[in-house]
């Protein structure tokens, strides 16, 4: 089932979302989301989506990239699905790119994130994963893992000089139809 998505201004976004307990993975309920979050981000042609954005105040994120129309040119990466994730490694280089979110609709920002991060979650089997993530992959495990603690892009942004409508964004790339 597609889950209606929200938006900025709602105070779930803003809040840090809670971990789940040792045996989430046994719990059905839990897959069920899971299962509606990958449809959700989907059907909105989204590369990640992190549970408070479809109003579950949970430390639960879905990612993935397969030539993505909101995203041209970024290098595409598979389905990940992580619980209770943290990142506990930052490069100390940073680089720049242009960001978007499903709950900041029609909008794009340049955003400097970490180079690279390693992360430590859990499966939703509940294993214990670690992982080095690089490029257009440690953009998006960011964003995300922004969402789980409150915050957007925008809030990263070091300032809103770049910020601009999709429009405009599309006039200055010359893309066709880059969508929201
Ligand atoms: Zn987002």
């Amino acid at each position: 089932m597609i889950l209606p998505i929200t938006k900025i201004g709602s105070p779930l976004l803003r809040k840090k979302c809670s971990k789940l307990p040792e045996n989430f993975f046994r719990d059905p309920k839990f897959h069920t989301l899971v299962k509606n979050m990958i449809l959700t981000m989907r059907g909105a042609r989204g590369v990640g989506l992190a549970a408070n954005q479809v109003g579950r105040g949970i430390q639960v994120v879905v990612l993935e990239c397969q030539s993505n129309r909101r995203y041209p040119g970024r290098k595409s990466f598979s389905l990940q699905i992580y619980a209770n994730p943290r990142i506990v490694e930052r490069s100390k280089k940073t680089v720049s790119d242009w960001e978007g979110c499903l709950s900041i609709p029609g909008y794009r920002g340049l955003v400097p994130r970490h180079k690279e991060v390693v992360l430590e979650a859990l499966t939703p089997e509940g294993a214990k994963i670690k992982r080095r993530f690089a490029g257009f992959e440690a953009r998006v495990i960011q964003h995300e893992l922004d969402h789980l603690n409150g915050f957007f892009y925008i809030d990263r942004m070091k300032n809103l000089k770049s910020w601009m409508c999709l429009e405009e964004f599309n006039k200055k790339f010359r893309y066709h139809k880059v969508l929201q």
